[in-house]
């Protein structure tokens, strides 16, 4: 069998580096053949060489431009822009795609590869949370598999596979917690971004950790659900598992559930996108047994966690609420990094906007974007009256 052609956008964040360590871990079965980034063309040199990539682009027209003035890269094509970015993606040998390019810059890209009829591992949590509609629908008319790249909804795939529709009663998604799981409530308000940035299972990057603080990313990861798995918010429920060892969980008709298992370590879900429906020894430790395992599971404290009601409330009026949700979260999360908002003051920058931005149903992609920047606006105008 010919190694499988794979293109990452995102290559240089930590999504784009595992992705390369499964791939350095598979070489008879997987090969590199496009790579594509934001502007940090210097971190492209050393995969480009090791792994023989012809093609690469930057999102960055000037970063672009350094990568072909450096002569770092001889006999390799430099592309630019989105359009760069979809080229890569869509290259005719390219089987699958991992989309993990932070933000909204990943979405032109990402349609044009399902439309090519690409494999699509998706990491970008963006790109469903604002274009479900449009991204499950492309991947529906071209018949290709839209694989989650996120752990909790790749178990979710995992354990759905070979089960009859009518099977499955509700999903549950496994949430750590995030660092201030045990803090008591009175003191949230005095957090520090440095105590927030400790996440006391999973090493990512800082947007993604203080949302698992603060549980928006769980209410983000519920409106992917939705879409991914085509069931509504209210049969999505959220447990808190603080091992991060269950990644998530189905109930089945019947009453009984199934869970899926492992370590906290990207390289599982990734592997399981890039050889889908392939299963081979994963490069990421075991589960230890011959040690004893704790797994607790624990209903999220909706005083603690008031950004998952958001979410949920966001993700049930639909249309363009969860991009608003979306929009006003990463702006109340900058805030709170810039220390211009105390850690309370996310969720309720969130709510404001919320009640600010009204929702409508999108009929394309420019009402999605619309709707992300008066989201933006809104929340950026709203920020200051609730400055620490
Ligand atoms: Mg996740």
């Amino acid at each position: 069998m010919e190694p499988r052609p794979i293109a990452i956008l995102g290559a240089t964040g930590s999504i784009g580096t595992t992705t390369l360590a499964v791939a350095r871990a598979h070489p008879t079965l997987l090969r590199v053949a496009g790579l594509a980034a934001r502007s940090r063309w210097e971190e492209l040199v050393g995969p480009v060489q090791e792994f023989r990539v012809r093609t690469i682009a930057l999102a960055d027209p000037a970063a672009a431009a350094a990568a072909r003035a450096s002569g770092a890269f001889p006999g390799v094509r430099i592309l630019e822009g989105t359009d760069g970015l979809t080229e890569v993606a869509c290259l005719p040998e390219v089987h699958t795609v991992v989309s993990a390019v932070v933000g909204t810059a990943g979405l032109a890209p990402t349609l044009a590869a399902l439309r090519a009829r690409k494999h699509v591992a998706l990491a970008s949590k963006e790109l469903l949370v604002l274009a479900g509609k449009f991204v499950t629908a492309a991947a529906q008319a071209a018949g290709t598999p839209l694989l989650p790249v996120d752990s909790e909804h790749n178990a979710i795939h995992q354990l759905l596979r070979g089960k009859e529709r009518a099977e499955i009663a509700r999903l549950v998604l496994t949430a750590s917690g995030g660092a201030f799981r045990d803090t008591p409530l009175a003191e949230l308000a005095n957090v520090t971004v440095a105590q927030a940035l400790r996440h006391p299972n999973w090493n990512m990057g800082p947007k993604v950790t203080i949302d698992s603080a603060t549980m928006a990313n769980k209410g983000l990861e519920v409106i992917e659900a939705r879409w991914l798995f085509d069931l509504p918010e209210s049969r999505i429920d959220v447990v808190v598992h603080p091992q991060s060892i269950i990644h998530s969980l189905v109930t089945l008709t019947d009453g009984s559930l199934q869970a899926q298992l492992s370590p906290p370590d990207m390289a599982y879900p990734i592997q399981d996108c890039l050889l889908f429906p392939r299963r081979l020894p994963c490069p990421a430790p075991r589960l230890d047994l011959s040690a004893p395992l704790g797994l607790a599971m624990s209903p999220p404290d909706p005083a603690r966690y008031p950004c998952l009601g958001l979410a949920r409330a966001a993700a049930a009026a639909g249309g363009t609420a969860p991009a608003i949700f979306n929009a006003a979260n990463e702006v109340a999360v900058e805030a709170f990094v810039a220390g211009r908002l105390a850690f309370p003051g996310i969720a309720e920058l969130v709510a404001r906007t919320l009640s600010a931005v009204a929702a409508r149903e999108p009929g394309s992609l420019e009402d999605v974007l619309a709707a992300d920047a008066d989201a933006r606006s809104a929340a950026s105008r709203l920020a200051p009256g609730l400055a620490r």
